[in-house]
């Protein structure tokens, strides 16, 4: 007994020991970086190498779970989705624990550095965003779809002039609308917080149409099979898009340590995985 508490005592002290190594100004000689490099716990020597967001062990993620199949909220009420199983994979190669914070798409960019650390939602890079944070190395390609209803006579971006249409507050599809009004001031616009309330008042016959991501889309095309239709943005001359991770502007050893799981999961096949059970099912 006494024998097994002295062994734990001295545990113990090795354990502080190790903390105190670990969080040491860094030496200066060869040979002592090597001893501190030696005597430190790794996981804890490479969150001091790498970035703020990741030194306390836990990555805050935001994310707007309204846009399956990348994040939508699960039958236990917990944002699921390919993003959300992506981001966990990365947190664990990081070795950081993931916690997942929903919150409105708009508010994410703000947010990040703040409530949250990082942010994944089926984000397209774009130069405006680019100017507020870093991106990630792209891990999805998109375009706007046009979702329109069945009997819709709308085929080309001409015929988008002075109609209705609807989008997801923020998003890229909504830029697009803002140039189509540019266009023809006659044209409205109907922002909406989730794409579900957009696509229910297409359904209703409140809105033309809908301009969202193609995979959106498609999950909603699957819902409403006979209600709704689908047009591919590109006949529209609606740019390809690239979706990534946001994180915070300057923090280039996260985007660097981020990049480098998300190289290791693409080359394991963990990536490919995932895209089968979340997207292309
Ligand atoms: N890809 C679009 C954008 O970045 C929409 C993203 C979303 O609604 N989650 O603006």
């Amino acid at each position: 007994m006494k024998k097994l508490l002295a062994m734990l005592l001295t545990a113990a002290v090795s354990v502080s020991l190790i903390a105190c190594g670990g969080s040491s100004a860094p030496a200066s000689g060869s040979d002592s970086k090597e001893e501190t490099q030696e005597e430190a716990a790794p996981a804890e020597a490479a969150q001091d190498a790498v970035s703020e967001a990741l030194a306390d062990g836990k990555l805050v993620v935001g994310t707007n779970a309204e846009f399956p199949p990348f994040e939508y909220l699960g039958d236990n009420g917990d944002p699921d989705g390919f993003d959300m199983a992506l981001i966990k994979a990365i947190g664990e190669k990081l070795g950081v624990e993931v916690e997942i914070q929903n919150m409105e798409f708009g508010s994410l960019i703000t947010s990040i550095g703040s409530k949250i650390d990082i942010a994944i939602a089926g984000m397209t890079v774009t130069d405006e965003r680019k100017n507020a944070v870093d991106f990630s190395d792209p891990y999805y390609d998109a375009v706007q779809y046009v979702i329109l209803p069945a009997d819709s006579a709308i085929a080309a971006k001409e015929d988008l002039l002075g109609k209705t249409i609807g989008c997801q507050l923020g998003t890229t599809g909504e830029y697009l609308i803002d140039d189509i009004i540019a266009e023809d001031g006659a044209t409205q616009k109907k922002s909406y917080n989730k794409a579900v309330d957009a696509v229910n008042d297409l359904l209703n016959g409140r809105l033309d149409c809908v301009i969202i991501d193609r995979n959106p889309a498609m999950v909603f095309q699957s819902n409403y099979p006979d209600q709704i239709k689908l047009s591919d943005g590109a006949d529209f001359g609606f740019e390809a898009e690239q979706y990534a991770i946001a994180m915070p502007k300057g923090d280039t050893a996260l985007v660097e340590q981020v990049n480098a799981a998300l190289a290791e999961l693409k080359s394991d096949g963990t990536f490919d995985k995932l895209v089968e059970q979340y997207i292309e099912n």
